[in-house]
């Protein structure tokens, strides 16, 4: 059976799901798919945003708390405090409630369908033991760091770097993230990022330096439960890829737009991709929207604004990023000036 859309989206995770609604509120047809059985789940995420995206936190069970600051821990031990305001979330929540607004936009949505194979603007869609065929006008790859229609495509693989994390009974409420910046944490940094009475505690490094993440995080872990921070127990563990190597070539291949990690939107020093996932994903479906209205250059225009607005910073953060390789696995990596240039919350960072 083949049916036909004006927009496939690929993946339903912020990108896919605000693409989808963009989309879908412009009057198209959209089919957005996702792989997993449900929508969100499991959890591969710190469940950080930015202030900005309290409009997308409205929904019960989304919002979990209020953050007001970061405390960014040096190799030394000093500690420096931020005022780095967000939220919280319920990521898997959070991810539903973008779903539901693709949905009551006119999207359907459609998950344990995964995308098999692409034969021109033929998509051939796995639904359990079925394969459907859907033919799409435009295409919306919002399908994560290890992109299925980036290697379709015949697209270069994007760096990543590994994760793992924990989710631990917090002993008291509090309202500041913590980041450890030290040569334990290669290419990386460890985080405690409260959420009510429990807190996810997680690291991630290069795996090119560092042969596993478990003995760093367990470490880390009683380290925390000795100084009575955290308890022992450990509720869920999760963990995943982190695109660092910035935007990719293109992010626009004929009628496909890459959206959210599938384009290396992440921020390749923080790990940092939500917001940006929402942004893309949003201007995706409307370039999408745009294009089939009859602006031709709507999707080259979606690649020119999606430079620009990311491009600077997203520069800035492979720069210190490349500038900190030289260091890793040696003395000066913990040094607390070389920690100071490379992360986002010392102003030598920006200097
Ligand atoms: C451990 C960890 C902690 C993080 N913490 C934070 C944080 O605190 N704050 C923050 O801003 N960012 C964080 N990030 C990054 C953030 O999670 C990502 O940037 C964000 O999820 C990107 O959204 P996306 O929609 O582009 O991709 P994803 O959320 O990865 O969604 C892609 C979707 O595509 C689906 N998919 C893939 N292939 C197919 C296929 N062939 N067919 C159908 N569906 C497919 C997947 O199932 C998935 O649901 C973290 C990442 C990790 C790994």
């Amino acid at each position: 059976m083949t049916t036909n859309v004006d927009v496939l989206v690929v993946g339903l995770g912020p990108a896919g799901s605000a693409a989808a609604w963009a989309a879908a509120r412009a009057g198209l047809s959209v089919l957005a798919i996702d792989r997993k059985q449900r929508i969100g789940e499991p959890v591969q995420c710190a469940e950080f945003v930015p202030r900005p995206l309290s409009t997308y936190t409205a929904e019960p069970g989304v919002l979990v708390q209020h953050i007001q600051g970061m405390n960014s821990v040096l190799p030394s031990g000093d500690l420096e405090r931020s005022p780095f305001q967000g939220l919280m979330v319920d990521r898997a929540e959070f991810d539903r409630s973008l779903a539901r607004r693709a949905e009551a936009a006119g999207a359907r949505v459609s998950t344990r369908t995964r995308l098999a194979w692409l034969d021109g603007t033929t998509a051939r869609l796995q639904v359990g033991k079925r394969t459907n065929s859907v033919d799409w006008r435009v295409l919306v790859a919002a399908d994560g760091p290890h992109s299925q229609v980036a290697r379709l495509l015949g697209l270069p693989a994007l760096e990543t770097v590994q994760t793992r994390q924990y989710t631990v009974p917090l002993t008291q409420a509090c309202t500041e993230t913590d980041i450890w910046l030290s040569d334990l944490y290669p290419g990386g940094y460890g985080w405690l990022f409260p959420r009510g009475d429990r807190a996810n505690l997680g690291l991630g490094a290069d795996r090119r330096l560092t042969a596993e993440l478990r003995t760093p995080l367990d470490r880390l872990h009683a380290h925390l439960v000795a100084c009575g921070r955290v308890g022992a127990e450990c509720f869920f563990r999760t963990g995943g890829a982190i695109p660092v190597s910035g935007l990719r070539e293109r992010v626009v291949a004929g009628p496909v737009l890459f959206a959210g990690d599938a384009a290396g939107l992440t921020h390749p020093i923080s790990g940092a991709g939500i917001a940006a996932a929402v942004q893309s994903g949003e201007m995706a479906g409307d370039a999408a929207a745009a294009y089939l209205g009859g602006r031709a250059s709507a999707l080259a225009d979606y690649e020119s604004e999606l430079r620009e607005q990311y491009g600077p910073s997203l520069e800035r953060a492979l720069s210190r990023r490349a500038w900190l390789a030289q260091f890793w696995r040696k003395r000066a990596a913990n040094d607390d000036a070389v920690q100071r240039r490379g992360w986002i919350a010392f102003k030598e960072y920006f200097e």
